[in-house]
């Protein structure tokens, strides 16, 4: 029977990973995967979870399971961080899955139970696994202009004139901020009209959240999901504790559907029978963390700073990319590296001068020309500016 299945092609970024290990030169440069780094390579993991590991390792009396949609605790401290101490607890229906991912996947299950004729509609372009998790389960996926390669930001005009001929049977997927893989993000105003349209066409607002905190602020970076949340009667967030709490292994991320007053309980239903056709109950080790963290506020405030902390540091490697670039004589203008936000900018580099960072200087990124900004550090920014020169000319 397993003799007819086809062989894949390895999936791209853990391809270059594993070259990236393999590299014997001590002057290789890692841009590829989407994982905080500090300048030694290393992903820390923040002191508050590891205080609330220990709180948890000493007063954990059970292993008993948790319930489909995790605890009520962590669903309702994630929804104040997300939407703020307001938000409408009598209308959203909110659970723990495993990872932003997980989350992606109960959400399109929902869409696709509530309306199989439903098109999803994404950013162009937008992450790669949004395909996978949303169009696996049936749905149709097409996409909406974003981003704009002339100024690196937002095509604003071109999204929004496609939103406006959208309806009751589309959907569409927002990032909630540092865009990936672009870094182009919406503005306040940006966001506000994309609300008003949201609500006078009817479509379902889907906003994914894998990034709060580390582009402007947790406030700032919950904008959109917040104005969305006061606009519309429904829509749907999938977020993500990857990177935010560096909680990447442990899988930690919620959806919540917001709903019409009287549709909460059935969407609770939906819900835990979505999870419990695929995983049954979430793992509960990393939503406890969370949990713990985010109700005692000494632990708050020390993830807070260190989550300020890594979003500052990555700022530093955007000004030393675009001040490297600039000296090396790289043809261009790098403002915009300064602009955008969060992890990921795109280099504009062709797959030919991709390919050839890797093979002749051991510098990789995707064949998009997306960089991990964390990987631009102050002992290599010589090295990889002085190689970019040397592919473009
Ligand atoms: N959405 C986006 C846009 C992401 O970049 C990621 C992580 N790379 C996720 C969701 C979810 O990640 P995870 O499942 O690791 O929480």
């Amino acid at each position: 029977m397993f003799s007819s299945m086809a062989s894949l092609p390895i999936d791209p970024i853990l391809g270059l990973m594993a070259k990236f290990r393999e590299d014997p030169n001590s002057d290789k440069v890692d841009l590829s995967v989407g994982v905080y780094k500090t300048a030694n390579g290393h992903t820390p993991i923040f002191e508050a979870v590891k205080a609330a590991e220990k709180y948890r390792l000493e007063t954990e009396d059970t292993k008993a399971y948790i319930g489909m949609m995790g605890t009520p605790g962590y669903n309702d401290a994630m929804l104040r961080l997300l939407i703020g101490a307001d938000y409408p607890s009598d209308r959203i229906a909110a659970a723990l899955t495993p990872g932003g991912c997980g989350a992606l996947r109960v959400a399109s299950e929902f869409l696709m139970r509530a309306n199989p004729d439903a098109t999803v509609w994404v950013s162009d372009p937008t992450w790669a696994n949004h395909m996978p998790l949303i169009g696996g389960v049936g749905l149709k996926i097409k996409t909406y202009p974003y981003y704009d390669k002339a100024s690196h930001g937002v095509n604003f005009s071109g999204m929004i004139e496609t939103l406006k001929g959208l309806g009751p049977n589309d959907v569409v997927l927002l990032h909630a901020s540092c865009h990936n893989p672009s870094g182009a993000d919406l503005s306040p105003a940006q966001w506000d009209e994309i609300a008003a349209v949201a609500a006078e066409r009817g479509f379902i607002p889907f906003i994914d959240s894998a990034y709060q905190g580390l582009g402007e602020g947790l406030d700032a970076d919950a904008y959109g999901i917040r104005k969305i949340a006061a606009s519309v009667e429904e829509m749907i967030l999938a977020s993500s504790c990857s990177k935010n709490f560096g909680l990447y292994r442990d899988r930690v991320g919620q959806v919540a559907v917001m709903t019409k007053a009287d549709r909460k309980e059935v969407t609770v239903g939906q819900i835990s029978s979505i999870a419990r056709g695929m995983y049954s109950m979430p793992p509960a080790h990393g939503g406890a963390v969370v949990e713990h963290i985010l109700t005692t506020p000494s632990l708050t405030a020390s993830w807070q700073k260190e989550l300020a902390g890594i979003c500052s540091s990555i700022q530093t490697s955007r000004t030393l990319l675009k001040a490297g670039l600039e000296k090396a004589g790289v043809e261009g203008d790098f403002a915009y590296l300064i602009q955008n936000q969060g992890m990921f900018s795109f280099l504009d580099l062709t797959v030919e001068q991709i390919n050839k960072l890797q093979a002749d200087y051991s510098v990789y990124l995707v064949n998009s020309g997306r960089i991990n900004l964390a990987g631009v550090t102050a002992n290599n920014i010589d090295y990889l500016a002085a190689s970019i020169k040397s592919v473009t000319g």
